[in-house]
């Protein structure tokens, strides 16, 4: 980009979805501050973070939306997904539960967002490999069924964390140019 004044070439809108407590907050602190909070609780105030990079010699700024708590009720609204071109869906690999929600998650994605938005199923906390809930192979076998990139990845240890942020702004990126 020759702008100098900090117009970006392209802007995507991101969400992060999934249960309560799986690290939606945590990952992104990760990749925009390079922050992590072992106390963090529902997010208060921010709404979004935004990051820019470089592809292909474009300004690319990534709008990455977190959900003030509102997971914990089911009442993540409408606006929240109004506009989005990418969507991490985060469950937590020390707990099935997460994971058996990730098909209610995908379906409320469907329901509010453009069928073409870039979706990455993330199962975030594999530094608890010892509490070990959900198997790698039962995160890639959902992935590839519904279509969707995989990681996994820690907040805490930083394992992926920039990986999966960047392969889905790549991934919107190719969707668009
Ligand atoms: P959210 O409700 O999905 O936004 O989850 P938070 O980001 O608030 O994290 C919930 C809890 O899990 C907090 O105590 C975090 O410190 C912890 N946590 C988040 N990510 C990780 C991770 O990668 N590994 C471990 N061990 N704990 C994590
Ligand atoms: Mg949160």
């Amino acid at each position: 980009s020759d702008d100098e004044g900090g117009v970006e070439d392209y802007l995507f809108k991101i969400v992060i979805i999934g249960d309560s407590a799986v690290g939606k907050s945590n990952l992104l602190s990760r990749y925009a501050r390079n922050e992590f909070n072992p106390h963090s609780k529902a997010t208060i105030g921010v709404e979004f973070q935004t990051q820019t990079m470089e592809i292909d010699g474009k300004e690319v700024k990534a709008q990455i939306w977190d959900t003030a708590g509102q997971e914990r009720f089911r009442a993540v609204t409408s606006a929240y997904y109004r506009g989005a071109s990418g969507a991490l869906i985060v469950y937590d690999i020390s707990r099935r539960t997460t994971f058996d929600s990730v098909g209610r998650w995908l379906d409320e994605l469907k329901t509010h967002s453009d069928a073409t938005v870039a979706r990455m199923l993330v199962g975030n906390k594999c530094d608890l490999e010892t509490i070990r809930d959900v198997s790698v192979e039962d995160g890639k076998s959902l992935a590839e069924a519904e279509g969707l990139f995989f990681m996994e990845t820690s907040a805490l240890d930083s394992t992926n964390v920039n990986k999966a942020f960047k392969e889905v702004i790549r991934e919107i990126y190719n969707n668009v140019s």
